[in-house]
């Protein structure tokens, strides 16, 4: 497994109950880059249907993991409201037909919003909720599902970039920048941003993968506003959302501006609109910035996950293109890792596996 962020140890804890597992991590730490950078929501504004029955497919997992799983909550409820300006109103009861097949939602009149979010402004007036929305602990997914991969005698190996990857006598060979070298017949590429790269290395043709950096603030509420109630708020346009954190509120400006892949940095620029457009569109004035973070999300052509062997070069098989949706899909791919690779049960009525083929992105195989 290439790749120490939530796809890849999801996968690794679901292969590790048949198969001997060991996890590449090219950082010191695992869910270094976009999986500890999250919003961290579990919600169906998110995405289209394919996305909404992949989370769907995953809820049960978060509420109710299994036992010898963990026994720390996986997150804690927080309700999503999804708000609309009168010129939005239409958007806004399309939204509601398509999350409307996977959770119950309340439709809100503007006292309603208000009440929910008493941070909003006037001109927010309608609004959807769900007031089953989870906000999870990925610190504690990240941990539970490495707990799995050890016990079940897998490894995970950081400060292991692989630098070298060739196909030789029915087994694929990975070299280390440290200069250690694992062999599998198997080997997933849950890269992340850098799948691609690591598609190339081992001379299998890419997907075409975009990186897309967005940037998260976060800075005090005002004085006397109680957090605990407050949902995670979100324009029927994709411009702000915002959440309580740790005392404080986030808040990101949804930007999606093509990047490398890399260590990513939050833009100034980026900064700046986020705290503008909590201004405009509420009634927080945004002092000092506490802290500022900025994460990738990596999508596919057409923003669906790629789940399946390379059709292109034996035992290579692609788990990359989570997008914005990995932590709350990651049950659900874990399981169709398992599922195409270990031969378990498919988990997830509603798609099949040509839906996540990586053959669709590629001329001769789609
Ligand atoms: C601001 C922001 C908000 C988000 N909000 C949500 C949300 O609310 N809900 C949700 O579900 N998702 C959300 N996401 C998306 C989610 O974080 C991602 O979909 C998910 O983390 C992707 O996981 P991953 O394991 O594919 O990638 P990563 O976590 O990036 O893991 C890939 C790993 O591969 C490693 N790697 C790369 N190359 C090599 C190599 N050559 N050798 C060894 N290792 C290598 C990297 O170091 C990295 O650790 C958000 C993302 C961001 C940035």
């Amino acid at each position: 497994m290439i790749g120490g962020g939530i796809a890849g140890l999801s996968a690794a804890a679901a292969l590790s109950n048949q198969a001997k597992v060991a996890v590449l991590e090219a950082e010191e730490q695992i869910g270094f880059h976009s999986s500890g950078r999250s919003a961290t929501m579990v919600h169906y504004a998110l995405g289209d249907r394919l996305v909404r029955a992949l989370t769907s497919a995953s809820r049960s997992f978060f509420d109710d993991p299994p036992v010898d799983f963990t026994d720390t909550p996986l997150g804690h409820r927080m309700a999503v409201l999804v708000h609309a300006r009168d010129e939005e109103k239409e958007a806004l009861e399309q939204l509601e037909t398509e999350i409307s097949l996977f959770a119950p939602l309340e439709r809100l009149d503007a006292r309603g919003v208000h009440e929910l979010c008493p941070l909003l402004n006037d001109d927010a007036r309608h609004g959807i909720a769900d007031r089953n929305g989870l906000r999870l602990d990925p610190h504690a997914l990240l941990q539970a599902n490495l707990k799995r991969v050890k016990s079940n005698g897998g490894e995970l190996h950081t400060a292991s970039r692989a630098s070298r990857i060739e196909r030789r006598a029915g087994a694929w060979h990975v070299a280390t920048e440290r200069g250690e070298t694992y062999s599998a017949p198997i080997l997933v590429n849950a890269a992340g941003s850098w799948a691609d790269h690591v598609a190339a290395l081992a001379g299998v043709q890419p997907l075409g993968l975009s990186p897309l950096p967005r940037t998260i603030i976060t800075f005090d509420a005002p004085a006397g506003v109680a957090l605990d109630g407050l949902p995670f708020a979100k324009t029927i346009g994709d411009e702000l959302y915002f959440a309580p954190e740790s005392g404080r509120l986030f808040a990101s400006p949804m930007d999606e501006v093509p990047s490398d892949p890399t260590d990513a940095q939050p833009d100034e620029y980026e900064v700046a609109l986020a705290a503008h457009r909590m201004e405009e569109r509420t009634i927080v004035k945004v002092g000092r910035i506490h802290s500022k973070w900025a994460g990738l999300r990596t999508f596919t052509r057409d923003r669906h996950p790629a789940a399946g062997f390379a059709p292109d070069a034996e035992g290579f098989f692609w788990l990359a293109g989570q997008g914005g949706f990995g932590l709350q899909t990651s049950p659900a791919m874990a399981g169709i890792a398992a599922s195409l690779i270990g031969g378990e049960a498919w988990p997830v009525a509603d798609i099949t596996p040509e839906q996540l083929s990586p053959g669709r992105f590629l001329a001769q195989h789609a």
